[in-house]
């Protein structure tokens, strides 16, 4: 058996870029021969194994055809003859699909050292269009390598607007749907996965609520770019510039989803569109099955994010009601999450990205306030119940107002 290095492990030496994990293909085995050297195997009907010690996945050489709807409907061929060239031609990318031996010896049969140095993400064959993650994954690789100069290739861009038209994404499982959109947020520039969805149409079938944003305008005086979908790929933008966690970036993403129900009469105004957006935000959380913590943070911030740009004038009752909506005693981290995604928006706005945010001290100063109202002297005053709830709530609003007497003097 012959065995390569293979897809971004690959690429990514060829880039000078830090190589994290390694994929490897093996050719001219069986199974049984993998099984007798210790490997183990991922999944029953799945040719993937993985290294008895190291953990790397290695996989037979394999050729794939697509027999239905969706990923379920893939047929895998793997047998001692299929080639080298037969499995890299079912890989997506042809800087994906270039195999190293131990000596460093490049197989490149698709040209991805070409498009390497022409900055293109080109598909290998016409069978790319045979599963539509791939329309999600083009869109993450720009996403990551667009601060080199990585483009989508015009042809490639062609397949993947055909793959939107056919309805192919719908049948994709949220499960790996999360898996590309989560990775694609973590990058330096996640804001380019949105735009390559879109200007392929696969953000109007993903997420609609999002793609509605673009062409809806804004106050100038407070929006000097106008454009809600230009908008909120600023916020994703600083998101990312401030390493922001992938909460964050996923609250930043859908912040402003009310804006897209404005009627046109009403624009540039949009009148409680903080409250108008949770459902579409509860929507594309459950679409993508996110993880509970990304949900509630979106559903919050969506909430609130307002509240957050006017914390300076906010009642202490208002104050009061915001934190315990967070419950910012107990889940310190949460608040800290909000105040940043309310900041990113603050400077997600055309000429404002270095503008200070002074809301956000503000309002870490309230939580503190309201934090040290200390619960055992009103124990000790005997209060229980709903009725010490109450005097918690009086303690602390009387804090909040000191806190804001303090801050304004
Ligand atoms: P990363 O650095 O994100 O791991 P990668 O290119 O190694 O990038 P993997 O998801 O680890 O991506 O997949 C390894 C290789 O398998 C890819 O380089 C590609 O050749 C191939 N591959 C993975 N998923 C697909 C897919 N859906 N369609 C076609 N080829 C794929
Ligand atoms: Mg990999």
């Amino acid at each position: 058996m012959q065995i390569y290095k293979v897809g971004g492990a690959v690429r990514d030496r060829l880039l000078g870029k830090p190589v994290t994990d390694i994929d490897w293909v093996v050719v001219g085995a069986t199974t049984e021969e993998m099984l007798a050297k210790g490997f183990r195997p991922v999944g029953a009907d799945f040719p993937v194994f993985l290294h008895p010690k190291s953990g790397e996945e290695f996989a037979l050489a394999r050729t794939e055809r697509k027999s239905g709807r969706g990923y379920g409907g893939f047929t895998f061929h793997a047998s001692p003859e299929v080639t080298l060239e037969e499995d890299l031609i079912r890989r997506d990318l042809t800087i994906n699909a270039m195999a190293e031996d131990d000596q460093q010896n490049l197989t490149d049969p698709y040209h991805g050292q070409r498009d390497l140095e022409a900055r293109l993400l080109r598909h290998v064959s016409p069978a790319f269009a045979e599963d539509p993650l791939r329309v999600m994954r083009v869109a993450r690789f720009a996403a990551r390598y667009s601060s080199l100069g990585f483009t989508v290739a015009p042809e490639t861009m062609d397949l993947m607007r055909q793959l939107s038209e056919s309805g192919e994404l719908e049948a994709l499982t949220a499960e790996r749907s999360w898996k590309e959109i989560s990775r694609a947020l973590m990058e330096d520039q996640p804001q380019v996965f949105i735009e390559v969805l879109r200007e392929c149409g696969a953000l109007k079938v993903l997420m609609p609520e999002v793609d509605a944003l673009f062409g809806v305008p804004q106050p100038e005086a407070h929006h000097p770019e106008i454009d809600t979908g230009v908008h909120t790929l600023s916020v994703l933008e600083q998101a990312a510039k401030h390493k922001q966690p992938l909460t964050v970036r996923w609250a930043c993403l859908l912040h402003d989803l009310g804006k897209g129900l404005t009627p046109e009469e009403e624009w540039p105004r949009h009148i409680a569109h903080e409250h108008k957006g949770l459902k579409l935000i509860k929507a594309v959380n459950e679409r993508f099955k996110a993880p509970k913590d990304c949900q509630e943070l979106a559903l919050l911030v969506g909430k609130y994010h307002t509240h957050g740009h006017r914390a300076l004038e906010l009642k202490p009752s208002t104050l009061l009601e915001l934190l315990q909506s967070f419950d910012v005693y107990r889940r310190p981290q949460r608040f800290e999450e909000f105040i940043a995604a309310c900041e990113m928006d603050a400077r997600g706005r055309k000429g404002l990205e270095q503008r200070s945010y002074p809301q956000a001290d503000y309002l870490r100063g309230a939580a503190n306030a309201a934090r040290t109202v200390a619960v055992q002297p009103l124990l000790e005053k005997g209060f229980k119940g709903p009725e010490l709830g109450e005097a918690i709530k009086r303690e602390r609003l009387k804090a909040l107002k000191a806190y804001k007497e303090a801050a304004s003097a």
